[in-house]
């Protein structure tokens, strides 16, 4: 016999609770942060959470959701209240699903190689769109970690400004693992320079609107240091059992 899946009521319950938490320590952050609420967004990330918790938040009003594999997303995609709702890729993509993912997704934050940002290019020009990206850094430099050095960042910018189908809207970055706020604090506001500086050069054809940072852990410290998307998933759907 197979598992029936079920659904726990008690977490349904918190799910809810958390997500609308949550909402107000974002607002109060941005408030503390002499900041308007209004400009900083909450991202539901949605990984490995069945359809039934996601559509608690979705039904609370949450309007934007991250997932992070394509296959996962396509698979559960159809269950979920989406109206209105926009869809983020956050996990790193590789080159030969981006055919699958190009058109469902409304922007994909994992942008870190030309290869990448090529195939992103060739696929939505044939679909006749243009996908938003952001490109992804490697604030702390981890060898285990995606996205681009610091130093990598406005050449891979340069070339992507030259292709069709994909427009940069800003960017994304995952900080090490700290002791301390102070610690990740230095990261975020490192991003937050970098980010500046290139919205400053006004690039041709990049768009720098979109600074993505701040997880479960953090996210106060990086609405502190001018994020203004946060990608919130345990503290709103609970520990995740895998990934
Ligand atoms: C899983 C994930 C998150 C959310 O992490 P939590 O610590 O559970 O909030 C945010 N961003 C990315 C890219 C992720 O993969």
């Amino acid at each position: 016999m197979t598992e029936k899946f079920t659904v726990d009521e008690k977490r349904l319950q918190a799910v809810g609770d958390n997500y609308k938490a949550i909402k107000t320590r974002v607002e109060e952050a941005a408030v503390k942060a002499g900041r308007n609420p209004g400009d900083v967004r909450l991202m539901a990330v949605t990984k490995t959470v069945e359809s039934v918790y996601i559509n608690r938040v979705l039904d609370l009003g949450a309007d934007l959701i991250g997932e992070n594999r394509v296959q996962e997303y396509l698979g559960k995609k159809d269950e979920l209240h989406l109206d209105g709702v926009e869809k983020h890729l956050i996990g790193h993509l590789q080159t030969n699903k981006v055919k699958q993912i190009v058109g469902e997704v409304d922007m994909i934050e994992s942008v870190d190689s030309v290869k990448l940002a090529k195939e992103i290019s060739k696929v939505s020009s044939n679909k006749g769109i243009v996908t938003d990206v952001l490109v992804e850094v490697n604030v702390g430099r981890e060898e285990s970690k995606s996205g681009v050095y610091m130093e990598q960042l406005e050449q891979l910018l340069a070339e992507i400004a030259q292709m069709d189908g994909i427009k940069v809207r800003g960017l994304m970055t995952i900080p090490p693992i700290c002791d301390s706020e102070k610690e990740v604090s230095e990261y975020f506001s490192a991003m937050y320079q970098s980010f500046i500086d290139i919205r400053d050069k006004k690039l041709d054809n990049i768009n720098m609107d979109i600074l993505s940072m701040g997880m479960s852990g953090d996210f106060e410290a990086a609405v502190a240091n001018g994020s203004n998307i946060v990608r919130v998933g345990s503290a709103i759907f609970g520990e995740r059992k895998y990934y």
